[in-house]
Order: structure tokens, then sequence, then C-alpha cells
């Protein structure tokens, strides 16, 4: 157990067994046709690096760096695009892929950025959704798991820049969800 976690929602092994069929149905998605990467940092930079490297299709990765939670656990203002990506998505399959699910703006205000530059298609795949808490109605098409509305750290996902390193994805002590700097 970590000293850091109520409650482990998901293992490392569940992690790399999912991992790799989400590769395999995102390679079977596009065979031999180049997929554009745009992964949502930080959040999403440790399932992407494992991800990538379970699919077959050929790959270029970019980043884009949205206004997340700061250091609360619930959304506080609308998401602000901070960094943009530099590729250039015109007539590309573009696949987003993020950490969390939560209300849907994230992926949502990603999706807008992109549509402007004419990709070919636009999918996501997201490592994990919660269940019940959409604001904007959205449908990934590569979902690793399905969790419970609990706010959740590790395997890159932080509360306040911490516990990303975390391997495992879990609910975080009730204590530790103040902001200590
Ligand atoms: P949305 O815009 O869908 O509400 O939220 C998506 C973003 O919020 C994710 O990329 C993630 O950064 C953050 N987020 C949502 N729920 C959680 C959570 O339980 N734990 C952490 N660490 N981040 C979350
Ligand atoms: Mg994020």
């Amino acid at each position: 157990m970590y000293k850091e976690l109520d409650e482990i929602l998901v293992t490392e092994q569940q992690i790399r067994m999912r991992t790799h069929e989400l590769g395999k149905e995102i390679s079977d998605t596009y065979g031999d046709e180049e997929i554009s990467v745009i992964s949502i940092v930080n959040g999403a930079i440790i399932f992407t690096a494992d991800l990538l490297r379970t699919i077959t299709s050929p790959v270029r990765l970019d980043c884009i760096r949205v206004s997340s939670y700061g250091n609360s656990t619930t959304p506080e203002t609308a998401p602000e695009i901070l960094d943009n990506m530099r590729l250039d998505l015109a007539g590309r399959h573009v696949l987003i892929v993020d950490d969390i699910l939560d209300t849907g703006k994230t992926i949502s205000k990603v999706v807008d950025v992109i549509t402007k530059q004419n990709p070919a298609s636009i999918r996501s795949c997201m490592l994990l959704e919660k269940i019940g808490t959409r604001e904007v109605v959205y449908q990934s098409d590569f979902v690793g798991f399905s969790i419970p509305n609990k706010f959740v750290v590790g395997y890159g996902l932080d509360f306040a820049g911490r516990y990303r390193n975390i391997p495992v994805i879990g609910v975080l002590k009730e204590k530790l969800q103040t902001v200590a700097v």
C-alpha cells in the first residue's frame, strides 16, 4: 500500500495489460495510416510514453498544455491553452491522449483548437473516465478504465504537482487534499 493513498483503484499490472489492449485497438483502427498523437501534458505524460510503445501504426508526437486544477481537486475556471502544439495537423489523423475524462471541458477545448486546423479525423484515448461527471457531452473512442467520482492520483495524475510518480492509480487521502506548499 502507498501511504498517500486511501485506496488503490487500478494496479500496475492492470495498467500494463489494458495499455497493451488499447495499443492493439488503436493499431487495428489506424492500420498503416500515420497517427498524429497529441498528448495533454503534464497529466498524460506517463500514459502516453507507455501507450506509444504498444502502437504499431506510424506515429508523430506533440504535446499541448492546458490549464488544469491548479492546487485544488475541483476545476476552478474554464480550461485555457497554455502551450500549443507545433505539428501541422491539416489533413492528418489526430489522436488526443489524456489521463482522465471528468467534466469533458478539457477535451472539448482541445478538440475545438484542433478542429480549426482541418485534420482528416480526430479521436481520443483516455486512460480513465469518471462515471456520472460529464458537464459537456463527450464520448472518447478508446478508454482504459471507468472509475467512480473520486479524486485520484498516480501514474501521471497529480495533486498540486505531486504524486505523479506513484505507479498505481489510487484515491488520495482526504487529509492530503489541502494545499501545502
Ligand atoms: P475535465 O476538463 O474533463 O473536467 O477534466 C480533465 C482534466 O482534469 C484531466 O486532464 C485532469 O488533469 C484533471 N482531473 C480530473 N479529474 C481528476 C482526478 O481525479 N485527479 C487528478 N489528479 N486530475 C483530475
Ligand atoms: Mg490533465
